[in-house]
Order: C-alpha cells, then structure tokens, then sequence
C-alpha cells in the first residue's frame, strides 16, 4: 500500500481533513485538479463549534484575525421595515467558547489551512491532478489519476471524497442522494466598497421584499455579501450584469452608509447558483468516505454547508484513529452516516425553514409571514428556528440512550471560558482528543475505585476530578451545567459530545456499567 490516505479535493475540507490526519501521523497523499487557491469567496460563516475544531488543529489564533462576530440581524418587510431584531449576538452565552457566529473570507481560510499543512512532511500534494478511476476495496482502494502530460496509478487504504457537490467520488461509488426538493436561483454577489468609505453599519439584513427577496451581510472590512432571488419573469441572461447587479443594490447601500452610491465599490463576483437541500444515503462505501459537499448541499441561509463538513471530518478522524491505535471495532465506522445525516439534515431542514420565510414571492403569503413574524416578535419561543444558535445534537450512534436516558445525552459539553486554564490548557485541551471521563463529585478515594475498573483503559488516563474547586467551575455557565442537571459524572466523546452521563448517584456499580456499556459499543 502506498498512502494511508488518499484525500481528493483541496478545497477547504479536503485541506482541514489532510491537517487533522496528518497530525494523527497518517501517510496522506492530496489530489486536486486545480493547483490554486479558488479566488472567489464562497462560504462567509463559521459557528462556534466549528472555531472549537479550529482550536483543536491549533489554528485558531490565525482565525481569530480574519473573523468579524455577528452583533445583530434584522428581517425587514418589502417596505424595509424592520420584522425582527436579534441583537446581542456578540454578548450573548458563547457555549462552545467561541462567539457562535462569524464572518470571514473564505480565500483567506484557505490559505491558512495550506500553511498549515506545510509543516507536516507526511503530506504530499499532487496538485493539477485529476481521479479519472476508482476502484474501492476493503484495505486496498486502486487509483488513478492524470494530468496534461502523465497518468500514474496508486493504492491507498482510506479514500477521502472531499470533491465538491459534483462529486467523482459519490459517482464511482454509486451514492444516491436524497432530494430535498427545495431548489432555488439566487444570484450570489460579493461587493468591495471603495476604502474611503467604511461601512458604518455592520448588521446583517435579511430583506423580505416579495418582489426581490434579499440578503446582505457585511463580512468582514470592507467586503459585502449579496443574494438576490431570480424570479420565474427575470431575463436570466441578464441577471449576472454589472448594471443590472449594481442597480438590485442600488435601494438598500444607504443601509451600509448614506454615502455609499452603486458606483462605490468593486464588483468581485456576480454569480448565479441553484441552492440545493441534497443528501448522500449513505457517507461510506468499504474503506471511501464522503465529506463536505460531497455528501451534502444545503441552501445556505444557516451558513452551514462548509460547517459540517469541517465536523464531517474531525467526526470521522477520531473513529479511524480508533480503529487504527485502541483496535476499535470497525462497526463504528457505520456510526459516520448515522451520526453525521442526522445532524445535516437538521441544518438542511433548519435551512429550507429560513428559505421559506426570506423568499417567498407571494403577496399574500408576504403579508401573512409578516404578520406572523411581528407577532413572534413578542414571543421569542416562536422565533426558536431563528435563534442561529444549534447545539447539533447527536441521538444516534456512539452514545448511551438506553441504559441511563438523559437529555444531555448527544449534546456537546460546554466550553468553559477560554481564559480559564488548568495546567495552562483552555479546558478541551486539558481533557484531550479522546475519550475522557468526568467525575464532578465524590472524594479522591471515589476516584481511586473508579481508576481500578478493568474497563476504565478506554480512558488511555484521560481521567479528571472536575469538583467544585476545579478553576474551571469558576465559569458559572459550565458549573451551572453539570449541577443543575445533577451530574455525577459524564463521558465525553473526542468529539467533545457526551456519551453518557450517570445523575445524582454515587453508586459505582453505576459507574462501571456505563464504562462497560462504552467498552462493548467500541470493541
Ligand atoms: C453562495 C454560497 C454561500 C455559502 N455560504 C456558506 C457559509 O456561510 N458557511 C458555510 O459553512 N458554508 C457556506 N456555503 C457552502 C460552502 O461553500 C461549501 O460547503 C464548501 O465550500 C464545500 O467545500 P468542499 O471542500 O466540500 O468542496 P469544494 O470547495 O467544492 O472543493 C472540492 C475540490 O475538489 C476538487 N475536485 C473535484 N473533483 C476532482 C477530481 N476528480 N480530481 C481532483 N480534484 C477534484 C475541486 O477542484 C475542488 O478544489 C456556501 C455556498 C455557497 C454557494
């Protein structure tokens, strides 16, 4: 065999997934068919968990400058009055540790991924490559590839499919996708104001004009996000021109600064696209892998399509290094679809849920949203769709929903406040990329009984005493967690989602049954 890993695609998950396996020691060769950098920003939000994996691959402080949190969002009516405000988005409880919405440039995100990857010498690239063949076995994938001069044939044990929505990959494999029937054309404009003016007000708008539903979002600096609906009586020749473009934006500049006119900026792209909602039936073939796009589209009104597939990849990292180093059974390699699906299809139905509402082209379906929405206003649960804040739960796969049933079950453990540190760590790299085990009450000679369960060697000593010393129960979000949910002890995941979690008991055979439950789902 000649790689561990074949990754196909270098676009931005196809280079998280070759950081992530590289710093596991994976041999890993990259193909891409195009040698650069795609220049034209596509993505332009990342969530707070997906700055938690960042955090994770060490990458996080070059993030943090090319990021501008969210502070607020407004949903205007087709007169541009305002439907709904959410504010606060900056101050608001930053589960993950990170503010749960932010703007970037995606070339920018690009490049520090390629940097990073510089440093590992097990990783080499073939760019202006192409896969024209694939044969997928259990242990030994047959590739091909080509370029304009040669073609050179190699073997790989895992296949990484990180090659877009268009996917070769998916094809060779034969991967039906699930259709979620939502497609729609919008124009996708990305806009840079002149430098002498500065844009005043940063919040995002979501225009709900029935005759031209559209969005626009301040990124970061000076760019702007533009979406405009293409309507059934648009000439859509026309709909990509710089007039015709200039002159959509004409109406709603002011909103960035009154002095701003539609002569003041460069337009850097004008694109049409078809948002999909599309789902891969199945992530895995024998030893191949879908992720990112690959697997699946989403409208992008959440910002999430690129999101999960960062989480795609760190989810499946863990499993396989699993297998490789603790002889994890591979059965939990099936928990990638299982998991992964269910959490993108909550995005892509959370996604159409927000379509529907900005895009409606209808008069009276305008006028009846509108009226639901000022209602809603004054009643935030009816809103919740909108929170732009999603725990991404888990109720399937590697976790205990049998045993000792609990709502914390599946949901990802909050961070504590990053200033906090034990060990001088910030808490998810005190508690390291594996499993762990949490004990938030008893003494130390509890401790002592749990450490000699034969099973506890899953925890490779990753094995921590959170009491209420702990400097990190000095965050009040994370202490009020754990005991307002009465948790003795949990179980995390590398993942940072919880296992399994025992309540209000100090019992130890409690203890090991859990531990014995984890030990039988992984071996
Ligand atoms: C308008 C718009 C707005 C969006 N906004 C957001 C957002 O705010 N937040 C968010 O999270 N997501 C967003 N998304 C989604 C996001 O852009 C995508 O999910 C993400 O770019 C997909 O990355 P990828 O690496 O999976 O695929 P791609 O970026 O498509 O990369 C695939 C790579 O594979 C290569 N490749 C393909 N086939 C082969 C082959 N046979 N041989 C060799 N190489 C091959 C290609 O050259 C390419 O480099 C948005 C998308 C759009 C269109």
């Amino acid at each position: 065999m000649d790689y561990d890993f074949a990754i196909i695609g270098y676009g931005p998950v196809g280079a998280t997934a070759a950081n992530i396996f590289a710093s596991l020691g994976y041999e890993i060769i990259v193909i891409d068919q195009n040698k650069e950098i795609w220049d034209i920003p596509r993505a332009v939000h990342f969530d707070g968990q997906t700055q938690r994996i960042f955090q994770s691959m060490g990458i996080m402080d070059q993030i943090d400058k090319i990021i501008d949190p969210a502070k607020e969002v407004k949903f205007l009516d087709a007169k541009g009055k305002e439907l709904i405000h959410i504010g606060g988005m900056d101050e608001r409880y930053q589960l993950n540790g990170y503010a749960e919405d932010v703007f970037f440039n995606q070339p920018k995100f690009e490049k520090i991924l390629r940097n990073s990857a510089k440093k590992y010498e097990n990783i080499k690239l073939k760019l202006g490559y192409e896969l024209i063949n694939l044969e997928a076995n259990d242990e030994n994938n047959n590739l091909k590839i080509v370029n304009t001069k040669s073609e050179e044939c190699f073997t790989a044990k895992y296949v990484l499919g990180c090659d877009g929505a268009d996917s070769f990959i998916r094809k060779s494999l034969n991967i039906e996708s699930h259709d979620f029937n939502c497609d729609q054309d919008w124009v996708v404009v990305d806009y840079l104001v002149d430098e002498k003016f500065s844009i005043e007000d940063r919040c995002r708008y979501q225009i709900c004009d029935y005759k031209r539903p559209t969005t626009l979002l301040p990124i970061t600096d000076n760019h702007v996000r533009w979406e405009f609906m293409i309507k059934p009586d648009d000439d859509i020749s026309n709909m990509e021109n710089e007039s015709t473009i200039r002159n959509l934006m004409e109406p709603h500049l002011w909103r960035l600064n009154p002095l701003i006119t539609k002569e003041s900026g460069t337009l850097l792209r004008s694109s049409k696209y078809t948002f999909h909602g599309l789902l891969a039936k199945d992530f895995k073939y024998k030893n191949c892998f879908l992720i990112g796009d690959s697997a699946h589209q989403t409208p992008p009104f959440l910002g999430q399509g690129l999101c999960q597939g960062i989480k795609d990849a760190y989810n499946l990292a863990w499993k396989i290094n699993g297998i490789d180093n603790n002889n994890y059974s591979k059965k939990i390699l099936d928990t990638y679809t299982i998991e992964r699906s269910e959490v993108v299809t909550f995005a892509i139905e959370t996604a159409i849920k927000q379509q529907n509402i900005i895009a409606s082209q209808s008069m009276i379906k305008s006028f009846i949203r509108d009226l639901f929405l000022r209602t809603a206003a004054f009643f935030p649960k009816l809103l919740s769709f909108l929170s732009f804040s999603y725990p991404w739960n888990y109720s399937n796969g590697i976790i205990d929903n049998n045993l000792y049933p609990n709502d914390v079950n599946g949901i990802i453990i909050p961070q504590p406040n990053l200033k906090l540190r034990s060990n001088d760590l910030p808490f998810d790299q005190y508690i390291g990329n594996e499993f762990a085990f949490l004990l938030f009450k008893g003494d130390h000679f509890f401790l002592e009984k749990i450490k000699s369960m034969p099973n506890i060697k899953i925890f490779n000593n990753n094995i921590f005493h959170v009491d209420k010393n702990h400097i990190f129960n000095e965050d009040t979000e994370f202490f009020n967690w754990h005991n307002d949910k009465k948790l003795t002890a949990v179980i995390i995941k590398p993942d940072k989602h919880v296992y399994g979690a025992i309540t209000d008991s100090m019992k130890i055979e409690n203890i090991e049954k859990l531990i014995d439950k984890l030990h039988n789902d992984l071996y």
